[in-house]
């Protein structure tokens, strides 16, 4: 059995950067499973489709290849075979990946293919239905959160640094907009698995939460 790690949690907790720092340190590979939905999100923006069709959505989902490859800096998200990584962080992308992300057609090709990869080789997948559907029995399971307000404020600095105009007050207002899709959709939620441990990192330092997360993981692998 493979060491699968799930780590969940809305936008803006901190998912991406500790999920790449702790697999750094385990050694073992980290799958990004929402580049995954950027990548449908884009497929539809570029194709004309509005993301709120869930019908267009799905077919355009049934005619596109998302995959991933793993290179020096990490993970390249592949549309069509085409490298997208730099393309899928705008937050245009953002808003409608969580858009195509409610609809069971997409979620269904999603999760099968995140299933396909974290049964090869020990992995950790960061994402929203990592604990809850993707690896129900995973290893460890890793809820991380913060307060709306702490979580904006590092995606603003974040989008800032990348040469984003957006006020601190629009990101926070996107960000709640998501949330509220990602946690009341109908299929797969947002939320804690039962058997996650929660972390609430708003007053946490990195490298504490780094540790954590590490310091489970290696007990149970050994
Ligand atoms: O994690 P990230 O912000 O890149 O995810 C983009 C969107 O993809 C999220 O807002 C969420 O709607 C969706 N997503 C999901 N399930 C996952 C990962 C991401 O629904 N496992």
């Amino acid at each position: 059995m493979p060491l699968n790690l799930a780590i969940d949690g809305p936008v803006g907790a901190g998912k991406s950067s500790v999920a790449d720092a702790v697999a750094k340190r385990l050694n073992i590979l980290h799958l990004d499973t929402g580049a995954m939905y950027r990548a449908v999100g884009l497929a539809a923006i570029r194709q004309g489709v509005d993301p709120r069709d869930e019908a267009g959505v799905s077919t355009v989902c049934d005619h596109i290849a998302v995959d991933v490859r793993y290179g020096q800096e990490g993970q390249h998200t592949l549309l069509n075979g085409e490298d997208v990584t730099g393309l899928i962080r705008t937050e245009e992308v953002s808003m409608a990946a969580s858009t195509v992300a409610r609809y069971v057609h997409v979620r269904q090709s999603m999760v099968k293919l995140q299933q396909t990869l974290a049964a090869r080789q020990d992995m950790l997948l960061d994402g929203r239905d990592i604990g809850t559907r993707v690896l129900p029995n995973a290893t460890v399971k890793i809820y991380l959160t913060a307060s709306p307000e702490e979580r904006a404020r590092r995606r603003f600095l974040e989008l800032e640094s990348k040469g984003s105009t957006d006020t601190y007050e629009q990101v926070l207002e996107d960000l709640k907009k998501r949330d509220q899709q990602d946690m009341h959709r109908a299929v797969d939620p947002l939320r804690p698995a039962e058997d996650a441990v929660v972390l609430d990192t708003t007053a946490m330092d990195f490298a504490a939460v780094v540790d954590a997360i590490a310091a489970l993981a290696e007990a149970k692998r050994a």
